[in-house]
């Protein structure tokens, strides 16, 4: 069993700012990954409006270089998986299991973020990997010159819809609603792109092809119509689902699946701090992401040092 101060589920925006600070301050600090480092923003193209950034940075690029900077500081990576945290039963600290081994933590901050949530229609996940896809970044330039889809109306669909212009020579967004939830500049810069088609008051109802994604099946939700549309593709950005699973009883959950914490980042548990998009009334941005990140880091400094009474 390996002792660790500040063990951070995550290798997101918000762990890999926790760990920057705990590793700043002379904590061992290890972040567990089980995917690909910077989460989100891994598989997001150009991030335009996290401070400091005029030009814009690449979300991949933004993320190793967070990863390196913590790294610099002592942080360490484990590219594993946390299987399950629990209290020990005497005592005040964590225990953890991953397939690489057992360990002890006095502070865990869960930083798990989110992950696509899935339209749950038959052929989405037959196809998955062969024409859907949740991560227009890592697929868009598969379908050059091919007619695709974007199903969402949130600043996701719009964002990627807008991307994957680069590549398709036509975009259609589908959207349930007559109105997009997308910010305004995203919306304008849609409405003004030539090769994006909005169908509006749509949801599809099946995804359907040979080897490969040929169409998708669409319904007017006012008419109850069906229609066939044939698409190469289709890009589904309809929001994210916490992965707070880990937590168990350790953490309240509202509905949705997010943690209770305060403005702290803390649970009712001393020591479990919880940050970013598994929180409840995240503002799910990458800058709120590295804010709670250091929120909890800062708090569970406090509480190594012995100086927060959690009675107090
Ligand atoms: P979101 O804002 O929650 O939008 C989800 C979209 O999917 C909504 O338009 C919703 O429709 C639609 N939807 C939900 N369930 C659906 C279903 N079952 N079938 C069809 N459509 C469905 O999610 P997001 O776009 O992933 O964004 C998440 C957060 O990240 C947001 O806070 C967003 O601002 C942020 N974000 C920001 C940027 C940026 O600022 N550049 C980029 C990406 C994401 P309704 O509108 O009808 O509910």
């Amino acid at each position: 069993m390996e002792d660790v101060d500040v063990a951070i589920i995550g290798g997101g925006p918000t762990g890999l700012a926790a760990g920057l600070y705990a590793a700043r301050a002379q904590r061992r600090a290890v972040v567990w990954e089980r995917g690909v480092l910077g989460g989100q923003i891994a598989i997001t193209g150009t991030v335009e409006n996290y401070p400091g950034f005029p030009d814009g940075v690449e979300g991949p690029i933004l993320a190793l270089d967070m990863h390196r900077q913590a790294e610099q500081f002592g942080m360490e990576t484990k590219y594993e998986g946390i299987t399950s945290i629990k209290r020990e039963p005497e005592g005040s600290h964590f225990l953890l299991d991953s397939p690489d081994g057992a360990y002890r933590a006095r502070v865990v901050i869960v930083a798990a973020g989110a992950d696509p949530v899935k339209l749950s229609v038959p052929g989405e996940e037959e196809f998955t990997g062969k024409g859907v896809s949740y991560c227009a970044t890592c697929d868009g330039a598969f379908f050059k010159d091919e007619i695709v889809a974007v199903v969402g109306g949130g600043d996701a669909a719009i964002e990627e819809a807008i991307f994957l212009t680069r590549y398709a020579s036509h975009v259609y967004v589908i959207h349930r609603r007559d109105q997009l939830r997308a910010s305004k500049i995203l919306q304008e810069r849609a409405f003004a792109n030539d090769k994006i088609e909005f169908l509006w008051n749509t949801t599809v109802e099946a995804i359907s092809g040979a080897d490969d994604v040929d169409a998708v099946t669409l319904r007017d939700v006012h008419t109850d119509e069906r229609r066939p549309l044939e698409v190469g593709g289709i890009f589904i950005f309809i929001g994210h689902h916490p992965n707070s699973e880990l937590l168990g009883d350790l953490a309240k959950l509202d509905e949705g699946g997010h943690a209770f914490v305060n403005l702290w980042m803390e649970t009712e548990q001393p020591g479990l701090y919880v940050a970013g998009d598994v929180r409840v009334d995240s503002a799910r941005q990458l800058a709120s992401a590295v804010g709670d990140g250091v929120t909890a880091a800062i708090r569970a400094e406090r509480y190594l040092q012995n100086e927060y009474d959690p009675a107090g």
